[in-house]
């Protein structure tokens, strides 16, 4: 097994062989992708070594302090914290070939085409269309339907589609699994205003968009197994970021304290301290939770710390516009934008309070994730679902 020092031996040869301050950033992320230090935890050949996930830090913090640029994570979220370890799991040789590398590197951007109008906290509904075309090598899919709240669709090249290739069975059982090349010509993003004045997520209009079969994940009608590989990993890439001790919201808001002793209160105190325990306890279990995984497995623990983090940030970003009393209230920047982003800490005290309300909705709204806590890991009885076993066409939309 690869140990701590042979990776900063590695990362040594890696920065001799590519001195980050007379190379292209391209060009490093992909020779540090081929050297197997981008995500060392996936096998060898795919950007890592098999080793320990825990050892991830040591690379992190070697490149970091050598000034290596890194494949700017909050850019392409969904395809490291999502597409990334469903295709490693259901992917064929040739599929994690062709896409992993682009994915880390940040060359192509990855969105996610689960929720629609009518099936968001109850995907499983979802009515997007899927039907097979020819055999063989030619073999595709056409789909038609609409998807909604697609976050970087904009910025995508390619996105993760669930799509209903059989609607004769339960709803669970007739979905497929696919990616979506969204340059198709069948494939019309159009921006969506959110509370914060701008447009991070799109409605898609998917009409007559051509699949190659070669390009699904997975057994036809297995979409819903797959897709609990990709929510439990959203789960975990929501809730469980890594981050430093007072860093993230917890620091900014740290930091708004100490600048401003004059708007401090007894009774705000006691909340700021409340809110860094919370913070510092959510951040170890975080720690703990991803140096518990295996690759691309997590199971349903992911939801607590979603729920978690969702309340905290809620918390927190409140506490900071309470804080900073009328100038909370200000706020910077309503104009209408697309942003490269998904930034849960930027701009200012009105847009953190303002994007964390997101936070209970986007990845599983907190309600479904308490119902998920209840019934996979405290084994409670499930909720009454009467269409479980109705075929999705016969069900009630
Ligand atoms: C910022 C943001 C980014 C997003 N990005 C993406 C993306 O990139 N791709 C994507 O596919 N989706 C994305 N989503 C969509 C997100 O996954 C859905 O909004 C979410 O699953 C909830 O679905 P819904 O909006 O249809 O609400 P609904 O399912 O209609 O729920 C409405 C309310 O009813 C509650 N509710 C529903 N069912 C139950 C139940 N059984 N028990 C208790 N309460 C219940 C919900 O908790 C919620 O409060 C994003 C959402 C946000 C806010």
């Amino acid at each position: 097994m690869t140990s701590a020092d042979e990776l900063v031996i590695r990362t040594a040869e890696l920065l001799a062989a590519h001195d980050p301050a007379a190379t292209e950033p391209l060009e490093f992320l992909r020779a540090r992708f081929d050297a197997g230090l981008a995500w060392v935890h996936f096998p060898p050949g795919l950007g890592g070594l098999g080793a320990p996930r825990a050892l991830q830090a040591v690379v992190d913090a070697e490149l970091a302090a050598a000034g290596a640029p890194d494949n700017d994570p909050r850019r392409i979220g969904i395809g490291l914290g999502m597409a990334a370890p469903t295709i490693l799991r259901y992917g064929t040789e040739e599929q994690k070939r062709r896409f992993l590398r682009p994915l880390w590197t940040g060359e192509e951007v990855w969105c996610q085409l689960f929720s629609e109008p009518g099936a968001g906290s109850d995907l499983a509904a979802l009515a997007t269309r899927a039907v097979r075309d020819g055999d063989g090598p030619d073999a595709g899919w056409t789909v038609d339907g609409q998807k909604v709240w697609t976050s970087s669709a904009h910025l995508a090249r390619w996105a993760i589609l669930l799509a209903r290739t059989d609607p004769d069975v339960p709803k669970h059982q007739g979905i497929s699994y696919f990616v979506c090349d969204m340059t198709d010509p069948g494939v019309d993003v159009r921006p969506l205003r959110q509370l914060t004045g701008e447009a991070e997520f799109n409605e898609v209009f998917l009409t007559g968009v051509r699949i190659p079969d070669a390009h699904r994940l997975g057994a036809v009608g297995e979409g819903w197994r797959i897709a609990q590989t990709t929510l439990n990993n959203e789960r975990v890439a929501i809730g469980g970021q890594r981050t430093p001790r007072e860093g993230g919201l917890i620091g900014i808001l740290a930091e708004t304290w100490r600048r401003n002793p004059e708007l401090r209160t007894h009774e705000l105190h006691q909340r700021l301290l409340q809110g860094w325990t919370d913070a510092e306890v959510l951040r170890l279990t975080g720690e703990r939770l991803r140096q518990q995984l295996a690759v691309g497995q997590p199971g349903p623990e992911g939801a607590a710390a979603k729920l978690a983090f969702a309340r905290l940030a809620q918390e927190l970003t409140g506490l900071e516009v309470e804080l900073l009393a009328e100038q909370g209230l200000a706020y910077g920047d309503w104009t209408m934008s697309r942003p490269e982003l998904v930034d849960f800490t930027g701009r200012d005290a009105g847009y953190r309070y303002l994007r964390a309300k997101g936070n209970s909705i986007e990845g599983g709204s907190s309600e479904i994730l308490r119902n998920i806590i209840a019934e996979r890991v405290l084994g409670l009885p499930a909720e009454p679902r009467s269409d479980k076993d109705v075929p999705w066409k016969e069900s009630a939309r």
